[in-house]
């Protein structure tokens, strides 16, 4: 074991403070990476003020964070992906059983038994698994990505969750050319949302409810905009897209998005409104409409998604800030005031 230095909240109600946190010493199959980059997910936040306790209780204290990129400084004697000095990165799981239908078909998002980046039990040290805010993570190899080096690493980050959370569903319902393709909500994922579906060839609709959003939303690479509120430019596009990617975590109006799908479409949701959302029974049936869920993605199609952005060179759009400020990032993404998502500068922390 080795200590690191980390940020993590000791309770609901206390904000994130430096601390020292154990990392284990690499076992063979273990790459040690120092970390470059962290982006901030809506889930740190959750996860910090222990928001989502009905589907798994915030064990304290808590270092966030898995949308990590860095260097790897240490592999073991078992490891070949990866040697000191290559680009790594980790996204929101580390481990799983690999035994499980869900861990052969690759799908290890699925496991009943995988461990997340954070708040996970930490079959090696005991206690809950330590996430990206810190200095360095050890990780299985199989857990870790290559990062294509064109990227820029500080906006390449944020792909580690939200880049795949929007790519994963893209790939699985089949969307590229000839295909049209909603995205409602442009946030951390709805803004990759729609550069991934552009970048796969589809012509794509992006979905705001501010008219201020409409520029950024086709420099982003939406064809056309869409402002929610203004019910003729939604009848505009009833009954034609093939495909809706829904990323907006807050209670919305779903039925108005059902009306917009053509016959067998599909609307998945990737956010996670709190409550249930309302949904008609006529907005499914008149049109044979399927309404989807979909959950990050496994670790193969992460690497797919990290390859098809070093390719098409699609990164997010961030705001850089040192670890110091990330209490104040919080605040700030609750009010959505960040286009579109907070990265890291680890190295504020070793400062
Ligand atoms: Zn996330
Ligand atoms: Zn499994």
């Amino acid at each position: 074991m080795y200590n690191v230095k980390a940020y993590s909240a000791t309770s609901d109600t206390s904000p994130l403070a430096q601390t020292t946190i154990p990392r284990r010493e690499p076992n063979e199959r273990d790459v040690q990476i120092e970390i470059l980059f962290c982006g901030i997910c809506h889930s740190d936040l959750h996860s910090a003020r222990n928001e989502w306790s009905e589907w798994g209780a915030t064990e304290y204290p808590i270092v966030p964070g898995h949308e990590i990129i860095g260097r790897v400084t240490k592999v073991g004697s078992a490891v070949t992906k990866f040697k000191p000095g290559d680009l790594a990165a980790v996204g929101c799981m580390v481990d799983s059983d690999r035994t499980c239908n869900a861990c052969k078909e690759g799908l290890e998002q699925f496991c009943p038994n995988n461990t997340l980046t954070y708040n996970s039990p930490d079959k090696h040290l005991g206690g809950v698994t330590y996430g990206g805010y810190s200095e360095s993570v050890v990780v299985d190899e199989h857990f870790v990505l290559r990062v294509p080096s064109n990227l820029d690493l500080a906006s390449a980050a944020p792909l580690l969750c939200a880049g795949i959370t929007t790519y994963s569903p893209l790939r699985h319902w089949g969307v590229g050319k000839g295909r049209k393709v909603g995205v409602v909500g442009l946030g951390g994922l709805g803004h990759v949302g729609v550069k991934l579906a552009h970048a796969l060839g589809a012509h794509v609709v992006a979905f705001t409810t501010t008219p201020d959003n409409k520029e950024d939303a086709l420099r982003l690479g939406a064809d056309d905009v869409v402002v929610s509120r203004n019910a003729n430019e939604m009848e505009r596009h009833a009954g034609s897209f093939d495909f809706i990617l829904d990323t907006v975590s807050a209670q919305h109006d779903i039925d108005s998005y059902l009306a917009l799908l053509a016959r067998d479409g599909t609307l998945t949701l990737v956010g996670a409104p709190p409550k249930p959302l309302a949904v008609s029974a006529f907005a499914l049936i008149g049109g044979r409409h399927s309404l989807a869920g979909s959950t990050i993605g496994g670790i193969a199609e992460t690497q797919e998604m990290l390859d098809f952005c070093g390719e098409h060179n699609v990164t997010a759009d961030v705001e850089v800030i040192p670890i110091q400020k990330v209490n104040e990032a919080y605040e700030r993404m609750l009010k959505s005031d960040v286009k579109y998502r907070f990265s890291i500068d680890m190295a504020s922390l070793r400062d």
